[in-house]
C-alpha cells in the first residue's frame, strides 16, 4: 500500500472540519439570526409607512366630508333664498343662482376626489393587513432561527470533535515525514495537501502528468509530488 494512502482519509476529515468551522463561526457571529431580523425590522418598517399613509388619508377624508356637508347646506340655503320672496332683485337672484351652481360644482369635484381616496384607501388598507401578517410572521421565524441556530451549533461542534478524534487516531498510523509535509502543505494549497492520482490524472489540479515524470515517480523515495500542484499524490 502508498504510505501515503492514509492522508486521504485525513484530507477528508480536515476539509469537513474547515467546512464545519466556518459555519461555526457564521452561527456564533449570528449571521442567521441577524439577517432574519433585519428582514423583519423591514417588514415592520414599511407597516409603520403605511399606517402613516392612512392616517392622513383617513384625516384628509373627514376634511373632505366636512367641506361637502359645509357647501350642501351652503347650497341648500341660498336655493331657500332665491325662491322664498325675500330677494326681489333679478340681479341678485342671478347672482345667487351663480352662487349655487358654483358650490354645486364644487361640491361635485370635491366628492370626486373623496371617491378617489377611498379608492386609495382600500388599496393600502389591503396592503396594511398584507405587511400586518408578514411581520408577525418573520418576527416568528426570527424566534426560530435562533432556536435551530443554536441546536445546529450543538450538532456541528460534536461533529468536529467526532471528526478531530478520528482524524488524530490516524495520523498515529502515518510516516512522520508525510504527515509534516501534509501539515505545511495544506495552508498552501488552498486546504487540500494530499490528491489522488486516478488515471495518470492528479485529482488535486486535474491535470494529466507524463508518462516520463510518471515513470520517474515509480522510484522516488518517500512523498511522491504532483509534477504540477505539488501536492502530495496517493498511488
Ligand atoms: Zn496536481
Amino acid at each position: 500500500m502508498d504510505p501515503a494512502r492514509p492522508l486521504l482519509e485525513i484530507q477528508e476529515h480536515d476539509t469537513a472540519i474547515d467546512r464545519l468551522q466556518a459555519r461555526i463561526a457564521a452561527l456564533e457571529a449570528g449571521a442567521d439570526v441577524a439577517a432574519a431580523l433585519a428582514e423583519a425590522n423591514e417588514a415592520e418598517r414599511v407597516m409603520g409607512e403605511l399606517r402613516l399613509k392612512l392616517d392622513e388619508l383617513s384625516r384628509d377624508q373627514q376634511r373632505f366630508e366636512h367641506e361637502i356637508d359645509s357647501m350642501s347646506q351652503k347650497a341648500a340655503a341660498e336655493e331657500r333664498r332665491m325662491y322664498d320672496g325675500s330677494v326681489a332683485n333679478a340681479r341678485e337672484l342671478d347672482s345667487i343662482r351663480h352662487e349655487v351652481d358654483n358650490l354645486k360644482k364644487r361640491r361635485s369635484d370635491r366628492e370626486d376626489e373623496l371617491l378617489g381616496l377611498m379608492e386609495v384607501r382600500e388599496e393600502l388598507e389591503a396592503q396594511e393587513r398584507e405587511a400586518d401578517t408578514r411581520s408577525t410572521a418573520l418576527r416568528a421565524r426570527v424566534d426560530e432561527v435562533g432556536g435551530i441556530a443554536a441546536e445546529e451549533l450543538r450538532t456541528l461542534t460534536d461533529e468536529v470533535k467526532e471528526r478531530t478524534e478520528k482524524r488524530a487516531a490516524l495520523a498515529e498510523t502515518v510516516d512522520p515525514e508525510y504527515l509534516e509535509l501534509y501539515e505545511n502543505l495544506r495552508p498552501q494549497k488552498k486546504g487540500v495537501a494530499a490528491a489522488e492520482l486516478v488515471d495518470g490524472v492528479c485529482l488535486g489540479c486535474h491535470e494529466q502528468l507524463s508518462s516520463v515524470y510518471r515513470d520517474r515517480l515509480k522510484r522516488v523515495e518517500g512523498p511522491k509530488r504532483c509534477e504540477h500542484c505539488r501536492r502530495i499524490l496517493v498511488i
